[in-house]
């Protein structure tokens, strides 16, 4: 049996630093689930759909054969390096436009499963808990409070050089929460057998170790 570590949780909370840390430790593969729907949002963009219902056969019809491939922390879509271009608040918002599509969740099913490989897996996402992996050994749901993502997020766009506001910023990472938490499939929440780590007052660090420590007992 192949175990499965899954880490779901809102905006901005962190996951990615956490399950990519926990699956290097672990020696474990790491999903990004979240940037499989980046991908398909800008995929779909860049073939002139916009994101709205009536094209959700032809955004799942991208989405089912995807040429998306991970290599060494970097996202390719057909060969180009996207990684960059994925990571924006649009797209990010555009992920979530998409991720509504009950058609495009269910095209992206059999990707995800193909990352439960041996040795082990750490999948990030919203629903990795929920509908992806319901079997996993076990399930952290990932929290913060808003005004502490909003000041994270803050810190690494003005890292990278990137202005914005932290107001500005608080409100775009709760209007994607608000969308992603009322959708009618998959919505994001914990699931029923899931362990709760609000990190607002936690280093990396503290939360990895968390994580390692319930892992291991
Ligand atoms: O985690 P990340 O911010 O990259 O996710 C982008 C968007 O993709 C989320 O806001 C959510 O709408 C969607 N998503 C999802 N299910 C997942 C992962 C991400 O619906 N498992």
């Amino acid at each position: 049996d192949i175990p499965v570590l899954c880490i779901d949780g809102p905006t901005a909370s962190g996951k990615g630093t956490l399950a990519s840390e926990v699956a290097h430790r672990l020696g474990y593969h790491y999903l990004d689930s979240g940037a499989l729907y980046r991908v398909t949002a800008l995929a779909a963009r860049r073939a002139g759909l916009d994101l709205v219902p009536a094209n959700e056969a032809a955004i799942a019809g991208l989405a089912r054969s995807l040429p998306v491939r991970f290599s060494q922390g970097h996202i390719l879509l057909g060969g180009i390096d996207v990684s960059e271009a994925i990571r924006t608040e649009e797209a990010g918002m555009n992920a979530s436009r998409v991720s509504t599509l009950p058609a495009v969740r269910t095209a992206l099913l059999a990707l995800q499963h193909g990352f439960r490989r041996l040795p082990g897996l750490v999948a990030d996402g919203r629903d990795m808990g929920t509908v992806i992996f319901p079997a996993a050994p076990m399930k952290v749901y990932l929290t913060a409070s808003a005004g502490q993502r909003a000041e994270r997020r803050h810190k690494q766009l003005i890292s990278k050089g990137i202005p914005a506001t932290i107001d500005s910023l608080r409100q775009a990472l709760e209007a994607r929460d608000a969308r992603d938490s009322s959708r009618p499939v998959a919505p994001l929440k914990p699931a029923a057998d899931s362990l709760l780590l609000d990190n607002s007052s936690l280093s990396i660090e503290e939360s990895v170790a968390q994580v390692l420590q319930w892992w291991d007992a």
